[in-house]
């Protein structure tokens, strides 16, 4: 599990993150869902070991990572705009976090091909990311981060650059992914209805604060502010 506990942090005089506690349990895809300026990349940064707290502290898998580099933490992470290596085929941008861990070259092309397989770009293994669809790109993304057996996977808008038919088939293929390979997921978005849809919980956090935790079921039946209730809004 990842056990966020009263977590601050401020930039200057802002407060970006005000005492946040969370417990997301392993295996479970949680949603992070707020507005603009909320506090979800920040949380998800600070999991992560990419940004410190100034204050609280972060569990993963039982082992306290509050002070452990991000190298130390074991998680793979996807980002709206993916740097791939451009210069690199799309297996080898798959391959590349084995490598420099000095997997054998034989299991190396093992897992490569089944991530390929498992993300629907076996046949694209030889192309460079340019000459990849949006869609495609941030698949491969998910192979790279997956590749390393991550015991936590962080997403942050993986499909927020994406039009929304193409984000519609890949929050579905999310879906799917996770059931069929249930890693640990925190997936940021701000659209309420990609987080009713993916996720098995939903946490709201808005102003730096978390306003609610639930299934989705639970806050769009019961939503505990009126924040909450404005925000989720009549889904169309
Ligand atoms: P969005 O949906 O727009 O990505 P978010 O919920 O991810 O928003 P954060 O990126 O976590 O929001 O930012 C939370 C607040 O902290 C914002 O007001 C932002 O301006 C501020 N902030 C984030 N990073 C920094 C920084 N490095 N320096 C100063 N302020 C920052
Ligand atoms: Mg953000």
């Amino acid at each position: 599990s990842i056990e966020v506990r009263s977590v601050s942090k401020q930039f200057g005089d802002f407060h970006a993150l005000d005492d946040v506690s969370v417990s997301l349990p392993t295996g479970q895809l949680t949603a992070l869902l707020g507005p603009s300026g909320g506090g979800k990349s920040t949380l998800l940064r600070i999991i992560a070991g990419l940004e410190d707290a100034d204050a609280g502290t972060v569990e993963i898998e039982g082992r306290d990572a509050t002070r452990l580099p991000a190298q130390q933490r074991n998680v793979g992470f996807v980002f709206q705009h993916y740097a791939a290596f451009k210069h690199m085929s799309v297996a080898k941008n798959v391959a590349f976090g084995l490598e420099i861990r000095k997997v054998a070259k034989e299991e190396v092309r093992a897992r490569v091909d089944e991530l390929l397989r498992l993300v629907h770009l076996e046949q694209f293994a030889d192309r460079r990311p340019s000459q990849l669809s949006g869609g495609q790109r941030q698949r491969m993304a998910l192979a790279r981060a997956l590749a390393v057996r991550p015991s936590v996977l962080l997403l942050d808008e993986p499909f927020g650059a994406l039009d929304a038919q193409v984000r519609k088939e890949l929050r579905e293929w999310l879906r799917h992914l996770h059931d069929e390979f249930p890693v640990t997921t925190v997936f940021v978005t701000h659209d309420q209805e990609e987080a009713l849809e993916v996720a098995d919980e939903i946490v709201v956090i808005n102003a730096g604060r978390v306003e609610q935790v639930g299934s989705p079921d639970s806050l769009y039946d019961a939503p505990a502010s009126a924040f909450v209730m404005s925000f989720l809004g009549p889904v169309t």
